[in-house]
């Protein structure tokens, strides 16, 4: 069986670079009418969106605003139609030890990885529990599963969003809506590119396949859990990090 997305519509928070980008790219390669929403400047997304190409669309959205999740899912169904996949991607990090991260940057993380998942998914299922039927993919992260010194609002966010799926998939089972985590751990994206060399050369000593993944190793999980290939799972959260946490 091909993945075979056609007719379907794609939601993907966070989506102007980086991982969302290239789930963007996949989901929009495999026939989905793609739709990328973020905070950034609205020429910024609608430029990575002619670069996917196959008619995607960008809408200006802060998932931390309720607000602006409605606005945007408004929109999108208005230009693309009703939503099938809903990728939860938007994240940040504000990194440092507990006893110097304030309370900002705590809050901070914990608004835009976690409520913004919540606002974002609350935003779309109540349409896909009409149709009875739907995708939820949220990008969690290792850390999520093995916590990480340094990332105690990125841990617990992340930790979050994995109870969060595991709760959207036990609620939106029978309504035909299907809800995974995927867990990406070393990714070569903006986010990780501020490491220092040391520390990069210390975390590939901990991946068996030696290499950092690239946005696209995480994009084609998204792309297999939004397929048909993925009818019977829900609830689960697939890691993709090399082997590094196992
Ligand atoms: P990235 O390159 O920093 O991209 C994140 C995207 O999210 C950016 O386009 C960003 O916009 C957008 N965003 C930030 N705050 C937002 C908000 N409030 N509303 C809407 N969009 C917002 O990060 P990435 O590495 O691609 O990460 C994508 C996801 O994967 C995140 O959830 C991250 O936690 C997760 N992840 C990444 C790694 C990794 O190693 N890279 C590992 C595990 C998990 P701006 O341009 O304005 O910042």
């Amino acid at each position: 069986m091909n993945i075979d997305l056609h007719n379907k519509v794609a939601l993907v928070t966070g989506g102007s670079r980086g991982i969302g980008k290239a789930i963007g790219t996949r989901l929009a390669g495999a026939g989905a009418k793609v739709a990328l929403a973020d905070v950034v400047d609205i020429a910024q997304i609608q430029a990575t969106a002619d670069e996917i190409g196959g008619g995607a669309i960008a809408v200006s959205a802060n998932v931390t605003s309720p607000e602006d999740c409605g606005t945007a899912v408004s929109q999108v169904e208005e230009t693309l139609g009703p939503i099938d996949v809903l990728v939860n991607n938007a994240g940040i990090t504000r990194d440092g030890l507990l006893i110097r991260m304030d309370e900002a940057d705590w809050s901070a993380v914990l608004d835009v990885n976690l409520k913004g998942v919540f606002n974002m998914t609350k935003a779309v299922v109540r349409g896909m529990m009409k149709r009875r039927s739907g995708r939820v993919v949220n990008i969690a992260s290792v850390v999520g599963i093995t916590g990480n010194a340094g990332q105690a609002n990125y841990s617990a966010s992340k930790a979050g969003v994995i109870g969060f799926t595991k709760t959207m998939a036990k609620e939106l089972a029978s309504r035909g809506v299907l809800v995974n985590a995927v867990a990406p751990g070393f990714i070569d994206t903006d986010m990780t590119k501020a490491l220092p060399e040391s520390a990069r050369e210390a975390l590939l000593k901990l991946i068996p396949l030696s290499r950092l993944g690239n946005p696209d190793d995480v994009a084609r999980a998204v792309l297999f859990l939004s397929s048909d290939l993925a009818s019977y799972i829900t609830g689960q959260v697939v890691v993709v990090d090399g082997g590094m946490v196992m």
